[in-house]
């Protein structure tokens, strides 16, 4: 069985991702830790990567294709894949497509974290961290206060590069570049819309109930 996971930065993805790799025995891929990689052992593939990070450029979608296509060769982890935060496109859906036919794979199902705007913003710009501690809260959904919390105020900190609008430009950036996928993976019937604003347990147990339910 092979997945792929979407939802916007903040959604809580990351954490599903491990979920789904622990609970159902996948290997989880992201193609950013399949550059560093790469460029860690310095690799053909490494060397490539590397030209294009220090020019500040984005990786060319032929260098994830030849990662992505290494990944479907390789036996050990055969048909057991959750992608996280990849296809980036359109174009590498497409590829995708093509690749893991010519493997003898198919893609089992697509699962969308579908989060509101405003709530996902309220999420990341409220998010209040104890640097004491390390206990997580929200000034919107869960404050911080003496009851649920017994560490000095002066530990209370945020993300600094959370700001509004910051976070507004890459939700709108996710949106844009993930709608026509998800279109795509529509069109053939593998996607799967999970609302994402509940809380992580029960997004866990929807995920395996759709993931029990296909048949492979
Ligand atoms: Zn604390």
């Amino acid at each position: 069985m092979n997945i792929i996971l979407f939802g916007p930065p903040g959604a809580g993805k990351g954490t599903q991702a491990v979920n789904i790799s622990n609970n159902h025995k996948l290997y989880k891929i992201s193609t950013g830790n399949l550059l560093r990689e790469e460029v860690k052992n310095n690799t053909d593939i490494g060397q490539k990567i590397k030209s294009f990070l220090d020019k500040g450029m984005l990786v060319s979608d032929d260098i994830i294709n030849d990662l992505i296509k290494l990944i479907l060769s390789n036996i050990k982890i055969y048909n057991g894949l959750i992608f996280d935060g990849y296809p980036r496109n359109l174009q590498q859906a497409k590829e995708l497509d093509l690749l893991i036919k010519e493997k003898k794979q198919k893609i089992s199902c697509v699962i969308n974290l579908d989060v509101d705007k405003e709530s996902l913003v309220k999420r990341i710009l409220g998010r209040q961290t104890c640097s004491n501690c390390g206990l997580i809260f929200n000034k919107f959904f869960n404050p911080v206060n003496k009851n649920n919390h017994k560490c000095e105020d002066k530990y209370i900190i945020k993300r600094s590069d959370d700001n509004e609008k910051t976070i507004r430009d890459r939700f709108e950036t996710y949106i844009n570049k993930t709608l026509p996928i998800l279109r795509y993976y529509k069109e053939q019937n593998l996607l799967h819309q999970i609302n994402g604003e509940g809380k992580i347990d029960d997004i866990s147990n929807e995920i395996s109930s759709i993931i029990a339910s296909i048949v492979t």
